[in-house]
């Protein structure tokens, strides 16, 4: 007799989701927990993407992004090399279609660390994606930290900080929120969700 009862629905396999997309205000500490991460689990393959901001200080082109020009963004679009891309407080950024695709086809686990937008396309072009939002302890917390990294202008912090009221108001558009309080602990469970560990 074979082990499957009557009358009962086999159980649908578990498809786990392979692209994971990190998201949340700049500054609350996105490329931070990812860069601990990477360095307990070097494994771990997060997308570099494309951008026309210039580069900050210690910022290597190929490392935390490829850094193009205008024309060089607006070719990779014409020529739908983006999986998607988003304008985010005065510049543009976008992930780069066949390194994801590559990824995904041998079953890498693949992470996105992208905007509100962008994980908002992501959705819509790939459902199964797990969308993760970070979130601040406090609004206060948020301001010291974008503050304090030092990396941009009074004007350049003010959008940041106007662009993050959005994100904050659109985390129940993900499917978890993981507040920032211990970048060692954020880093673990976002490990966990990826199925890494
Ligand atoms: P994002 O990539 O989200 O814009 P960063 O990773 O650059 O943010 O972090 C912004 C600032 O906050 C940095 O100076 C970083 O050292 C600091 N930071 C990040 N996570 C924490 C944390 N858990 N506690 C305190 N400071 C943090
Ligand atoms: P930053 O200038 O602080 O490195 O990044 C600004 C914002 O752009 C962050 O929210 C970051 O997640 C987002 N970002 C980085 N790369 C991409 C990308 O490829 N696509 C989209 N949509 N957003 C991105």
């Amino acid at each position: 007799m074979a082990a499957t009862s009557r009358g009962t629905t086999p159980e649908p396999p578990v498809v786990r989701p392979r692209l994971t997309v990190l998201s949340g205000p700049s500054g609350v500490g996105k490329s931070t927990v990812v860069a601990h991460m990477r360095k307990v689990h070097p494994e771990v393959w997060l997308s570099v993407s494309a951008t026309t901001r210039t580069p900050r200080p210690g910022e290597q082109d190929g490392v935390q992004y490829h850094f193009v020009t205008d024309d060089e963004f607006d070719k990779l679009i014409a020529n739908g090399e983006l999986l998607e891309w988003a304008e985010f407080a005065g510049n543009r950024y976008g992930t780069p279609r066949r390194a994801v695709q590559d990824r995904l086809e041998a079953g890498e686990p693949v992470l996105l660390e992208i905007d509100l937008q962008g994980a908002r396309l992501v959705r819509e072009s790939m459902p199964d994606a797990q969308l993760v939002f970070l979130a601040p302890p406090s609004w206060d917390e948020l301001v010291r930290r974008l503050t304090g990294r030092g990396t941009e202008s009074p004007e350049v912090i003010e959008r940041r900080l106007e662009a993050a009221k959005v994100e904050l108001a659109a985390e129940s558009e993900f499917d978890v929120t993981l507040v920032n309080t211990s970048v060692e602990d954020v880093a673990r469970e976002l490990l966990a969700l990826m199925d890494v560990v």
